[in-house]
């Protein structure tokens, strides 16, 4: 049996992308002992992402993964103890909250702060699989910069698929939008900016089939929803924008999530709906979904639970 199932922590931060490891230096340099869960993905959405230029403090950029040992050797360095595995389930419904630790035990804690982080929705192709990081990237201001002068397809009908257009469209030769439907989920507002850029073309009712290439993207196969028809398109990146998932489906019912499944936070705070849980990173946010502002809402939950913690006494 892990000893840290053993008592009642001040804190547990379940999940360790930027915003659960954030949380834990603070709270570690706050003398709060803090235990994190480290999550089904070490480290988070930018282990899966290659170089990260825009972090500030990189001047030449840093490889995604070597950023995230750093933050978590920053963090063991304060003593946050990490534990390797997933959080199966919790119960809020009274203090100590409880976490199932899966197969290793239940930690308790007085606060517990999560940042599960949300996860890109995929296409489901075994060619978008194997090209991510060479051509395929679920992720614009990530990598939009290396396909200057490229033609690129964005996949999606969304605001986020609309503004991810728009910005390639800074980049790229050209910018073709993918949707399933003829008409755009994204705000009208979006729409007319994006109908407006004359870099920006779309194929509607049209799906992905195939994404092709060997070792990078060298275009896509697309099918005509209604017809069937399949026809060749050549590309050199493809960004995959339909959606993400937050990860919270072992809270259901237990705080308010808005309809899509994302914890709500109090405006300009980390609190949740339930005193004591406090939510950060991704898994709250919507909107912006970048390494710095996870980052800067981790030491915001660490602070909030700091100062909920001493309330209390
Ligand atoms: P959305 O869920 O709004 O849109 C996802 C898009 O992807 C839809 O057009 C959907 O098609 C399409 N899609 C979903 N699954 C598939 C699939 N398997 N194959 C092909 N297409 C698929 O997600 P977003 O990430 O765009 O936005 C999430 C939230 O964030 C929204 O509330 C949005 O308004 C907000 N947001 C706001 C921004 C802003 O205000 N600046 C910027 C970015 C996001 P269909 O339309 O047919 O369902």
């Amino acid at each position: 049996m892990n000893q840290a199932m053993d008592g009642v922590h001040k804190v547990v931060i379940l999940g360790s992308g930027p915003a659960g490891l954030t949380a834990a230096i603070y709270a570690a340099r706050a003398n709060l002992e803090p235990v994190l869960i480290e999550g089904l993905q070490p480290g988070g959405q930018l282990t899966i992402t290659t170089d990260v230029e825009n972090y500030p403090g990189f001047p030449e950029g840093v490889m995604g993964p070597e950023m995230m040992e750093r933050f978590r050797k920053q963090a063991e360095r304060f003593g946050t103890r990490l534990i390797n595995g997933e959080a199966s389930a919790v119960r809020l419904g009274a203090r100590p909250f409880e976490i199932d630790v899966d197969g290793q035990g239940t930690l308790r804690a007085e606060a517990l702060i999560i940042s599960t982080g949300a996860s890109a929705r995929h296409l489901g192709l075994p060619s978008e699989q194997r090209l991510l990081g060479h051509g395929v990237s679920m992720c614009a201001t990530c990598d939009g910069f290396f396909f200057r002068d490229e033609d690129i397809v964005v996949i999606g009908g969304g605001d986020t698929a609309i503004e991810e257009a728009i910005f390639l469209s800074r980049f790229g030769k050209s910018v073709t939008v993918v949707h399933r439907r003829d008409e755009l989920r994204a705000s009208k507002a979006m729409q007319e900016r994006v109908f407006a850029n004359e870099k920006i073309r779309f194929e509607w009712n049209a799906v992905v089939d195939e994404i092709l290439g060997d070792d990078k993207v060298s275009g896509i196969r697309l099918r005509d929803v209604a017809s069937g028809e399949t026809r060749e398109l050549s590309c050199a990146a493809v960004f995959v924008a339909i959606g993400h998932v937050p990860n919270t489906k072992i809270l259901a019912g237990q705080l308010e999530l808005n309809p899509s499944g994302y914890i709500l936070t109090r405006p300009g705070s980390t609190y949740t709906s339930v005193e004591g849980v406090f939510a950060c990173g991704d898994v709250q946010d919507w909107t912006y979904r970048q390494a710095v502002t996870a980052a800067g809402s981790g030491c915001m939950a660490a602070i909030d639970a700091e100062r909920w913690l001493e309330e209390q006494g």
